[in-house]
This record gives structure tokens, C-alpha cells and sequence, in this order.
């Protein structure tokens, strides 16, 4: 039998406000089979402390994620930067986000400018401008080959990503959106959709919309992030009413994808 060797980890799973044990959406790729291939999606907590709670290193990590520019999914960045140039992992790091996520990547760094302006070897931030048309490529670089397309997330710029490894294993994340075509879409067939339930309401998506999308795309598993404080099994009953193979993200749980 073969060994697993990668993973998809849920560094967070809890939307802006959430309960007491979970922290903002934050998610990471990696293959041991690969060096310096592991990806980071988002940073609007310490995102690096959360990966090295799942046996994480500084020196695998080859780029970011950001899917869009709200604050629980961005305000991290200063503090991941900070590490990174503390830590044994050398070179700039590779950034992909849509061009107004990445305005608010730099305006993120510049706020600390005087403060890092003599900070030495301080790693870059290279960016990787993701297009706004569907499929539009985000990374390519082996074992992954991860495209996007925009969702629906009010007016702020925010794209779902489908991440295809090289095993022909997929995992689709919807980000934060209301229930859209572009997530069934990237989840086409997908061995795992992460999508977002932080509630029914403007941009965002209920327990049992999120379960209508899975079925829609016909994946095997459907995991639950963003989620709010409060009661859970209720709605988690009724979403998996609709797609039995639902269950609510883990904090610090990793997913073996091949
Ligand atoms: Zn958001």
C-alpha cells in the first residue's frame, strides 16, 4: 500500500467571531514528497503558530494564499513576515492574490515600515497577481496546480480555489461566499470541498446551502469552516439531511489527500 504523503490542514476553522477553541480560516497543502512545496491560504490569525501545531516547518514553506482582503483572512501578514525573517527559512516568499488583496498585503507591511525599515535580510513579499476570470491559474508548481474563480462575497474581491495534485486527488475551497455556481464549479467532482457556513445572509452561506453545493458538485466530503459561535447540531443535521457527508472542521486537523 502506498503512503499518504499529503495533506490538506486546517489551521483555523472559526469565521471573525467564533468560539473559544477555534481561530480565524486558515488552511495549508503540503507533500512530504516534495521540499519546499507547502502553501499557506491566509493569514487573519498566526498562521505559523497554527502550522506548527500540525507538524509544520518555516523552511517548507514555498508561498501564500490570500483570497481576499478582509481582515480575518489578511491581518496576520506583519506577524507571518516578522517569523519568517526570524526563522532558518531563507528567500523571499511568492504572494498570489487578486491585484486589490495584494494593495492591502503591502499597506499591511507598510503600516510596520519604520519599525522594519532596519530589520536586515527581511524577506520580500513577491507578488503573484491571480486574474479574475474563471480558472484563472494561482500556482502551478508541482505537486499542485491550483486555479480560481471570483465568488460571491459582496463587493470585495474574493476568489474559491480548486487544488489539483499531481496524484489526480482534488480539493476544492469555497472561501467566503453565498451559495454560487463558481463553487460547484471548482468542486466539480472534487475528493473534498471545504466551503464556508458562517450563516444565510449577504456573502456568506448557511449549513444547508454549503450541502446543496456538495451535492451539486458531486465531491465525496464536505468540511465546514468560518463558523460562528453558537449551536451547531441543528443545522449540521439538517445540512447533512441534504448531503449525508458533512461534517464540521476540526481545528488542527489534518485531511490526507493522496
Ligand atoms: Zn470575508
Amino acid at each position: 500500500m502506498r503512503t499518504m504523503t499529503a495533506y490538506t490542514h486546517l489551521l483555523g476553522t472559526g469565521a471573525s467571531i467564533s468560539d473559544p477553541h477555534r481561530t480565524t480560516t486558515m488552511l495549508a497543502l503540503s507533500d512530504d514528497a516534495h521540499s519546499r512545496s507547502s502553501l499557506l491560504v491566509d493569514c487573519g490569525g498566526d498562521a505559523l503558530q497554527r502550522w506548527q501545531a500540525v507538524g509544520g516547518t518555516f523552511q517548507e514553506i514555498a508561498g501564500l494564499i490570500l483570497t481576499h482582503r478582509h481582515p480575518d483572512h489578511i491581518s496576520g501578514l506583519p506577524l507571518l513576515m516578522e517569523k519568517l525573517w526570524l526563522s532558518d527559512r531563507d528567500g523571499d516568499l511568492p504572494v498570489c492574490g487578486y491585484p486589490a488583496t495584494l494593495d492591502q498585503a503591502r499597506r499591511c507591511m507598510k503600516a510596520f515600515a519604520p519599525v522594519t525599515a532596519g530589520w536586515e535580510g527581511m524577506p520580500e513579499l513577491i507578488a503573484h497577481e491571480v486574474e479574475g476570470q474563471p480558472g484563472a491559474t494561482v500556482w502551478t508548481d508541482a505537486p499542485w496546480h491550483i486555479t480560481s474563480a471570483p465568488v460571491s462575497h459582496g463587493d470585495t474581491p474574493t476568489f474559491g480555489l480548486r487544488v489539483a495534485h499531481e496524484s489526480g486527488a482534488v480539493v476544492a475551497y469555497s472561501c467566503d461566499t453565498a451559495p454560487c455556481d463558481a463553487v460547484v464549479k471548482l468542486a466539480e467532482g472534487a475528493d473534498l470541498l471545504i466551503h464556508e457556513a458562517t450563516g444565510a445572509g449577504p456573502g456568506h452561506s448557511s449549513m444547508v446551502e454549503a450541502a446543496d453545493i456538495a451535492r451539486a458538485a458531486g465531491v465525496d466530503r464536505l468540511v465546514l469552516v468560518h463558523l460562528p459561535p453558537g449551536p451547531k447540531h441543528e443545522p449540521l443535521e439538517a445540512a447533512r439531511d441534504v448531503f449525508p457527508e458533512t461534517t464540521l472542521g476540526v481545528e488542527g486537523k489534518s485531511y490526507s489527500i493522496a
